[in-house]
């Protein structure tokens, strides 16, 4: 696979193909956005979602354990990973709309870019 091709994937809720953000870090392409899917809003869930870490006896990580915060999401969000409907709170957007990192830059430096309570 070219490292320069932007994986797609499917809606896990109306099977669109979804789209995230990439950045060119040199030798290839980084995700630095949630995928998101322009027919029905559909994005992903990231960090956000917080999983206990299993130590084992040593103390060291041992792995993820149980979802911590569920009241956060629905259950069809947690089976899919994804917001149904819904912008994740770590995009990118201007007036509520996605925007990708370029535009996003641009639209903080005119002070254009939403805020978030993150
Ligand atoms: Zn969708």
């Amino acid at each position: 696979m070219n490292p320069y091709d932007e994986p797609l994937k499917d809606c896990p809720y109306c099977k669109s193909e979804m789209e995230a953000d990439w950045v060119d870090v040199g030798v290839g392409i980084v995700q630095c956005g949630p995928y998101h899917c322009m027919n029905c809003g559909a994005s992903e869930i990231g960090p956000e979602m917080k999983y206990e870490e299993l130590k084992d006896e040593n103390g060291n990580y041992a792995g993820m354990g149980k979802l911590l915060n569920p009241e956060d999401f629905t259950e069809e969000e947690i089976a899919t990973g994804y917001y149904k409907e819904k912008v994740s709170p770590y995009a990118n957007t201007v007036n509520g709309e996605i925007v990708d990192h370029v535009t996003a830059k641009e639209m903080y430096n005119i002070g254009m870019l939403d805020d978030k309570d993150i």
